[in-house]
């Protein structure tokens, strides 16, 4: 492998039609070939000249060279895809290089973080998913999108597909990896006693990703919804958090239902508690926001902390 090349060099390798409509060759006949159950199929030389337009053997072996290391791996089976050239060929095949169609403003149900008020209104700004509150005009919560996330659904099942997505991407999170680039996550637990965040949760998550510099922020409450004892805990009264929205969660935390609260210090212990009905599970988390144990509380009701 060769580390020393710039991104320059590597963007430059696919300045050329013939080395992109290779890439793209590979992928069409891996697609064909694959049977259920078999891995990513190599493909010889005389399989990839049939699907390519060039114009002699020597051309595209050529191109292929210049292919092989960074975007193709060759074996003695023949050529497939590197993770870079899975990367690059998925994007131009999705067409994630577009401008997404736009979408909304769209009425959806939930509470305003902030203010409370059911005024909530979904639309695409700057090719980001963002929910904005009409009442006191706060952002109350932005994700990214892709072109094709919106391009292949409509309105209903777009908004399904971003709940989709954010459930994933803070299950990932919480495990300590990042959903951009697969890199383990550096965890800090903050206190932001100043935060326009309800009182019921002073706490905010940060997971940096020292690679590819994505940060990562989060309510403290919000961070454990997708463990698995909340999870379960809201199954068994009939509530899926896996299908919700994080916005979804903002009636909770302004309610006062779904708290936080520091321990103790040296070494620093968090407790969080969701309360659903009677009933509550708390969590409790270390300095990493790593969850070390957990209980249920049944009867509970009595202590909710209005803000
Ligand atoms: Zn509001
Ligand atoms: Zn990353």
């Amino acid at each position: 492998m060769e580390n020393t090349r710039s991104a320059t060099d590597i963007f430059r390798l696919l300045a050329d039609d013939t080395r992109v409509s290779i890439l793209r060759a590979i992928a069409v006949a891996q697609h064909e070939l694959e049977e259920v159950g078999s891995g990513a199929a190599e493909l010889a030389f005389s399989e990839i000249y049939e699907h390519v337009d060039v114009e002699n053997t020597s051309k595209l072996s050529y191109h292929l060279g210049e292919l092989t290391g960074i975007y193709l791996q060759k074996s003695n089976g023949g050529y497939s895809l590197s993770h870079a050239g899975e990367r690059i060929v998925r994007f131009i095949l999705s067409g994630n290089y577009e401008q997404p169609s736009s979408f909304g403003p769209e009425p959806v149900d939930g509470v305003c973080v902030f203010c409370g008020e059911e005024a909530l209104e979904a639309k695409l700004s700057h090719q980001f998913f963002r929910i904005d509150c009409t009442a006191c005009e706060q952002q109350v919560t932005g994700q990214p999108i892709s072109p094709a996330q919106v391009r292949t659904r409509d309105d209903e099942s777009l908004l399904q597909s971003v709940k989709v997505r954010s459930a994933e991407d803070a299950r990932q999170i919480q495990r300590g990896m990042c959903p951009e680039c697969g890199a383990h996550l550096s965890v800090d637990v903050i206190a932001v006693p100043e935060s326009p965040l309800p009182d019921a949760d002073p706490f905010v998550v940060t997971s940096s990703c020292k690679e590819c510099l994505r940060e990562y922020n989060s309510p403290l409450t919000y961070s454990v919804v997708y463990h698995p004892a909340s999870i379960a805990f809201h199954w068994d009264r009939g509530v899926d958090v896996t299908a919700r929205g994080l916005w979804e969660f903002h009636e909770h935390l302004y309610e006062g239902r779904w708290t936080s609260e520091q321990k103790s210090s040296d070494p620093d212990e968090y407790e969080v508690v969701l309360r659903h009905g009677e009933d509550a599970v708390r969590l409790y988390l270390d300095s990493t926001a790593t969850v070390v144990r957990t209980e249920r509380v049944r009867g509970e009701s009595g202590e909710f902390r209005h803000s």
